[in-house]
This record gives C-alpha cells, sequence and structure tokens, in this order.
C-alpha cells in the first residue's frame, strides 16, 4: 500500500465522520493529526461538540461494515464496550403503518446497539492506536489557509484552549466539522461561490432519554421501531437496548409538533401513538438520564462538486457534505463509507494527491442515492420543503408495493432491509422480475379505489 511518508493529513472533528477518516488516511499519511474543538471525554459519555450525542444511534449494518474495513475488528470492541447484538429484522419490533408489527424474521442480519457516545469513544480508542495519528483536542480548526494562488489549501490554523495558536500545514485537510464551516468559509473568503445545497425542509423534534431495562421487560421484542403514518401525523418513537442493561428511548416528530419532555408527558406521547407498544413497557422503568431534546433542521446535500475550481486539499466528509433526517439513522454509516471511499481513492491514487476530488465527488452521488431517497420520503408531508421528483406520488406506491411484498416474502424482506441497510444499491430494485411482482402488488392495492 502507497504511503506517503513525508506527507501529512489534517482532519477537521473527531466525531464519527472525522475518526473514520483518521483511519482510512493513516495506511497513506507519514502523519495524520485530527483536531477536536472539545475536551474529548475519556469514557463514552456525551460531549458539547455532539450535541445529538445523548439521542438515540442506531448503527445501521453498511456501517458496521465500513467501520470493520477500517479498524478490524472494531465489533469486538464494542461487544466489551456493552453492545446488544440483536437480529435487525427479527428482534427490532418495526411498526409501520398497516403492519402493526411488520412480520419478525430470522434473517441473520446483526446489529449492535450501543450509545453514541460508547461508538465514538471504541472507534476513537482504535485511532489512538494507530501510531501515525495524533489527536489534539480543545483545538479548534479556525481557518483554512489557502495557498500563495488561493488555488488550494495549504493548512489550517488553530487555537487550543490555553492560548496556544498556530498554522499547521497539511497536504490535504478532511473537513468532518459536521456543520463544514471551515470549508464554506474557505470558499467564500477566496471567492468561490457557495454550493448549491439541495434541501428536505422537514425539521425533526427528538426527545430522549435513559431507562433501565425492567424485570418485566416483554420478551417477543428487544427494540421498538414506531414509523409515522405520512402525511397524517409525523409521530413516532425508537427504543433500543443498549450498554449497562438500558433502553435508550426517543420519541419525536416534526414539523412544529415538539414532543414534550417531562416524563408524564413523555408517557402521554408514547401512549397516544398508533401502538402504545413503548408506553406500555415504559410503564415500569426508571428513569437514569435527564430528558435530552434536539432539534435537527433538515436534511441538506451540499453539492460540492459543482463549486468550480473546487480547492485543492481539500475534501469534506460527513454531515459536512450531506446529512440526513435521524429518524433513518444513516448519518454515521454515511461517514462510515465515506472514508472508506475515501481510503479506495488514496489507494488508486498511488501517493498522487492532486486528482482526488475529482473521483471523490463523483463516486459519492450513487453512495448516496440509497439513504438520500429514504430520507426523501419527508416530502409525503405537505408542509415539506423541497423539490418532489416528477413522479413521486409512483415511488410512493411502488415503495408501499415492496413493503407489502416484503411483509408477505422472506427473500424481498431481505432485500429491503440489506438496501435500507445500506449494504446493497437501491438499483436491486430495478430487477425485472421483482419489478413485475411489486406492479403485481400495486395494481392490487389500487383495485379497491377502483370500485
Ligand atoms: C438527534 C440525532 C440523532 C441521530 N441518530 C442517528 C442514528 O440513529 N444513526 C446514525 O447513523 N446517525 C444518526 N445521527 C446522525 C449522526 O449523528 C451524524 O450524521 C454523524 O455524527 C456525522 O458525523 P460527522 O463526523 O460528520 O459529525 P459529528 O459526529 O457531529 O462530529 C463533528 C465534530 O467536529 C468537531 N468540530 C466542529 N467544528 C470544529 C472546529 N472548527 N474545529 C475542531 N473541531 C470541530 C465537533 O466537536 C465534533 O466532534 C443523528 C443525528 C441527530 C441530530
Amino acid at each position: 500500500m502507497a504511503n506517503i511518508a513525508n506527507q501529512v493529513a489534517v482532519v477537521i472533528g473527531a466525531g464519527m465522520g472525522g475518526l473514520a477518516a483518521a483511519g482510512a488516511l493513516s495506511d497513506f499519511f507519514g502523519r495524520v493529526i485530527v483536531l477536536d474543538r472539545d475536551k474529548l471525554p475519556s469514557e463514552g459519555v456525551p460531549r458539547s461538540g455532539v450535541p445529538q450525542g445523548a439521542h438515540t444511534h442506531g448503527l445501521l449494518v453498511g456501517g458496521l461494515r465500513a467501520l470493520q474495513t477500517l479498524f478490524p475488528g472494531i465489533d469486538d470492541d464494542f461487544l466489551e464496550a456493552g453492545a446488544v447484538t440483536i437480529d435487525a429484522a427479527r428482534d427490532v419490533r418495526v411498526e409501520r403503518p398497516g403492519f402493526d408489527p411488520f412480520p419478525a424474521r430470522t434473517l441473520g442480519i446483526p446489529f449492535y446497539c450501543l450509545s453514541r457516545p460508547a461508538i465514538e469513544f471504541s472507534v476513537r480508542k482504535r485511532v489512538e492506536m494507530l501510531g501515525n495519528v495524533e489527536l489534539r483536542d480543545d483545538c479548534r480548526a479556525e481557518e483554512l489557509v489557502p495557498t500563495a494562488d488561493g488555488r488550494a489549501v495549504r493548512g489550517v490554523r488553530y487555537s487550543a484552549t490555553g492560548g496556544d495558536t498556530g498554522t499547521l500545514t497539511a497536504d490535504l485537510v478532511i473537513d468532518a466539522s459536521g456543520r463544514g464551516v471551515p470549508t464554506l468559509d474557505f470558499l467564500n473568503a477566496t471567492g468561490r461561490p457557495a454550493p448549491l445545497e439541495t434541501v428536505i425542509g422537514m425539521s425533526m423534534n427528538y426527545v430522549t432519554a435513559h431507562f433501565a431495562v425492567p424485570r418485566d421487560a416483554p420478551d417477543d421484542w428487544k427494540g421498538v421501531y414506531l414509523l409515522p403514518k405520512a402525511p397524517d401525523t409525523s409521530r413516532g418513537s425508537l427504543l433500543l437496548p443498549i450498554e449497562h442493561s438500558r433502553w435508550t428511548v426517543t420519541i419525536f416528530a416534526g414539523h412544529d409538533d415538539r414532543p414534550p419532555n417531562d416524563d408524564v408527558g413523555f408517557l402521554a406521547f408514547a401512549r397516544d401513538l398508533r401502538v402504545p407498544t413503548v408506553a406500555n413497557a415504559l410503564i415500569s422503568a426508571r428513569r437514569v438520564t435527564p430528558f435530552s431534546r434536539f432539534r435537527f433542521p433538515g436534511s441538506s446535500w451540499r453539492h460540492f462538486e459543482n463549486v468550480a475550481d473546487f480547492p485543492g486539499g481539500l475534501l469534506p466528509l460527513g454531515d459536512a457534505e450531506c446529512r440526513f433526517n435521524p429518524v433513518f439513522g444513516q448519518g454515521m454509516s454515511v461517514a462510515a463509507q465515506e472514508a472508506v471511499l475515501l481510503r479506495r481513492l488514496l489507494e488508486r491514487a498511488q501517493g498522487d494527491l492532486t486528482g482526488l476530488a475529482v473521483p471523490y465527488f463523483s463516486e459519492l452521488p450513487a453512495m448516496l442515492d440509497a439513504p438520500w431517497a429514504t430520507a426523501g420520503l419527508d416530502l409525503a408531508y405537505p408542509q415539506t420543503q423541497g423539490e418532489r421528483p416528477p413522479d413521486f406520488e409512483r415511488q410512493m406506491r411502488f415503495g408501499a408495493a415492496l413493503m407489502a411484498l416484503a411483509a408477505r416474502d422472506a427473500d424481498v424482506h431481505a432485500l429491503v432491509l440489506e438496501v435500507t441497510h445500506l449494504i446493497k444499491p437501491r438499483r436491486v430494485y430495478r430487477e425485472p422480475a421483482l419489478q413485475e411482482r411489486v406492479r403485481a402488488v400495486m395494481a392490487e392495492m389500487a383495485a379497491p379505489a377502483a370500485n
């Protein structure tokens, strides 16, 4: 494997994207420096730089596999941190409109359930073990520094708590800062336009708390995922088992609907859902953390690929590039998959970094296709801002029929799960025999309306 022995890569952000990127870069660069503005805790606990960390985070199987590629054996670390392994299709009681619950099946798709801080901490410990990676916490990236001709990034100006400031010279900078402010500021400062952004304007309000799993916990499920019936309601809930015999329980609602963050209101909200499975389970459960609230502004995809003369030596990754409604649990997995893409491109580049951005940006759309399509389900709400594809209604009917078929047929169920977990691309749905079967179900579903 090529080792750019004298070169330095700087990663802005030690969140999920930045850590995964550091894992990818360490095989190639002589030195990798990861900056984070936070004081990074010495255990897996929430921190201010990742305010979403207190909320339920599902790691999709595609994301787990990406992390396994970057950090072989990471699943053992998750288990050591207390991860609860469940079968994604059997142990999560999925309550989706028309199927309360959706048929449970053993499909052999293992799902590791762990809190977000524990996931991140496990990955961070792996990164700390990489000899050529240096993690600098309490150190904020203030701005990207241009080359003399402004065509590329040549470093990062930082300020550390305690007053230390300076500039790190870098051959490649990865912006994994979540919001992508360093990249946006740099584009602005060097006279480049901001990237066009595709937005699915559905804000999402989350309230989460952890509960000790009660002795009388149901034994017919280990997790619950109640999906709202769009467009009538955007209310739903998610319960997953995590380390220390806890449940992480989230209630959520979209647009201006704000779930309550007190015991009585939380339980009442859960009881009023289409199916009160979570409310019933919580009756004898003791809450062990405060309620946390988060307002997510909406899914957005920044099209950096269309910025003319995008600066060399810089790549945005993770939420800085594309963020998704968290209800679908995709962001960490996409960030990890982007890091695997970066690794593959570095392998191919054989030490020549000049042409890295072109293949990176041109391969991203295929990678983002499935998660972005899932985020697009929010367009079913009339209040959601964003452009509907011309065949949106048909896509929704296709999706509903595909789900109906998956409920009847274990192979289709497995295929849908593989796409949902970002293991397979959405194009598998174009297979002619499957298309024909889905169309038949669509006709069946339309039949009563025709009478
Ligand atoms: C409520 C909620 C629930 C979610 N649930 C899920 C889920 O179930 N499954 C899932 O996969 N994803 C989920 N996500 C999405 C997931 O949290 C993100 O997609 C993921 O963390 C993105 O990784 P990132 O590295 O881009 O950003 P982050 O993980 O947010 O990390 C950004 C890092 O950059 C640091 N930073 C920022 N600016 C600077 C600077 N100037 N200098 C130095 N450091 C800086 C921050 O301190 C932070 O450590 C959820 C998101 C939300 C909001």
